[in-house]
C-alpha cells in the first residue's frame, strides 16, 4: 500500500492520484479556483499551493501526482502567506465590486477571500477597463470580474467541444499569455449551451434571463428531469416566489454531470406562457372548443372502440411524448399493448 505524510499523518492513497484528491478523500480541505475537473483543467490560479518536502517551491496540488514517502503540509504559514498574496493580486485587478455584482453569494473568489481573512487589496494595479460583451439574449459577460482561471475556456473547448472560446488560455505555459487576452467567444461557433456560464467560478460570465431576479441566499433549489428530449438530464431549478430564476446543471447527476443544452439551461419560459393549453380541445366542425377532461377521455375511449371493432387494434398507433417521464411512458406502452391490443407504440425521441 502507497502512503504519504499528510499534515503529520500517514495516509493510504492509489497511484495516479494527485495530492488534492489524496487530501479530499482524507477530509483534509485545500482550496480550489481553477481546478475544474470535468476538463482536468488545473494548475493555473496556484491557489491550491501546498509545501511538499524537498521542492524548492509551493506545488499546486492540483497538478502534482502523489508519491509514495511524500511529506505534505497544506495549511503552514509559507502556504497560508501564498494564497492570500495570489487572492490580494485577484482581487487587486479588475472591478471586483460585490454590492452589484449579480454572483454575490455564489462567487469562489469571495468565498475564499472571506476564508482566507482578507479584508482590502494591499496594493491596486491600475484599472484596465476589459470588454463587456452583450451581445447575445443568454449570456452577459464582463471580463472586469474575470480572474483568468480558464475553467470558461476548457468548458467549451474540453467538455461540450464547441470550440468557441479560443485558446491559449489553457497553453499558458507553452505561449505566453498575449497582453490583454480576455476569454471572449466566438459567437460562429458558440451554441449557447450555457456551459461557460455554469463554469465560471465568479461573476464574469453569468445567465442574461436572471439578473436582477434573485439572490443565492433567496432561491430554493429544486432537482428535476429535463422536459425536452428523452436523455433525461438533471436539473436545478433556482426558484424564488414560485417562479424559476435560472436552471443549472447536477454536477453529480447522472447522465448529463452537469452539463445542459440551450434549451435545458434557457428554455423555461414555456412554463409561464399564456399561450399554454390548460384544458382539452375538441375539435368540432374545423374549430377548437374547450371541454373536461371526463368528455375528452370517454371521447378518445369511444372512438378507440370504434376504430379497434371496424378495423382492428392494429389500426391504432400511440406516440408518447418525449417531455413525459419515463413512469408515463411505461403506463401508456402497457396501455396500448396490454389494453388495446396493438404494438404500434413509440416515442418521439429524435430530437
Ligand atoms: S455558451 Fe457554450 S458554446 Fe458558447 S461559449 Fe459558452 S460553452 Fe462555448
Ligand atoms: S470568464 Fe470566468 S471562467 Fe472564464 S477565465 Fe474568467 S473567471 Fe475564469
Amino acid at each position: 500500500m502507497n502512503t504519504l505524510n499528510l499534515n503529520g499523518n500517514s495516509v493510504p492513497f492509489e497511484l495516479g492520484q494527485t495530492i488534492l484528491e489524496v487530501a479530499r478523500v482524507h477530509g483534509v480541505k485545500i482550496p480550489t479556483l481553477c481546478h475544474f475537473q470535468a476538463a482536468d483543467h488545473k494548475g493555473v490560479c496556484r491557489i491550491c499551493a501546498v509545501e511538499v518536502d524537498g521542492a524548492d517551491r509551493l506545488l499546486p496540488a492540483c497538478a502534482t501526482p502523489a508519491a509514495a514517502g511524500m511529506v505534505v503540509v497544506t495549511d503552514s504559514e509559507r502556504v497560508m502567506l501564498a494564497r492570500k498574496l495570489i487572492l490580494e493580486l485577484l482581487v487587486a485587478d479588475g472591478d471586483h465590486n460585490c454590492l452589484y455584482c449579480e454572483s454575490n453569494g455564489d462567487c469562489r473568489l469571495q468565498d475564499l477571500i472571506y476564508e482566507h481573512g482578507i479584508k482590502q487589496a494591499p496594493v491596486k494595479l491600475p484599472y484596465q477597463q476589459r470588454p463587456i460583451d452583450d451581445a447575445t439574449p443568454m449570456i452577459f459577460r464582463d471580463f472586469n470580474k474575470c480572474v483568468l482561471c480558464g475553467r470558461c475556456v476548457a468548458a467549451c473547448n474540453d467538455v461540450q467541444c464547441n470550440d468557441a472560446i479560443p485558446y491559449p488560455y489553457g497553453r499558458r505555459e507553452e505561449k505566453p499569455l498575449p497582453t490583454g487576452w480576455v476569454p471572449l467567444a466566438d459567437y460562429d461557433r458558440c451554441v449557447h449551451c450555457g456551459e461557460c456560464v455554469q463554469a465560471c467560478p465568479v461573476g464574469a460570465i453569468v445567465e442574461k434571463k436572471a439578473m436582477g431576479l434573485a439572490r443565492p441566499w433567496e432561491t430554493e433549489k429544486i432537482r428535476t428531469t429535463c422536459p425536452y428530449c428523452g436523455v433525461g438530464c438533471q436539473l436545478w431549478l433556482h426558484v424564488k416566489d414560485e417562479r424559476i430564476v435560472k436552471v443549472t446543471g447536477v454536477e453529480d447527476g447522472s447522465p448529463n454531470k452537469g452539463r445542459l443544452c440551450v434549451k435545458g439551461r434557457f428554455g423555461y419560459d414555456f412554463i409561464y406562457s399564456e399561450e399554454r393549453l390548460k384544458t382539452p380541445l375538441i375539435r368540432e366542425n374545423g374549430s377548437f372548443r374547450e371541454a373536461s377532461w371526463d368528455e375528452a377521455l370517454d371521447l378518445i375511449a369511444d372512438r378507440f372502440k370504434d376504430i379497434i371493432a371496424k378495423h382492428g387494434p392494429d389500426a391504432i398507433g400511440g406516440v408518447s411524448s418525449s417531455r413525459s417521464i419515463n413512469e408515463d411512458s411505461y403506463q401508456m406502452q402497457k396501455f396500448f399493448r396490454a389494453v388495446l391490443g396493438t404494438n404500434n407504440i413509440d416515442n418521439c425521441a429524435r430530437t
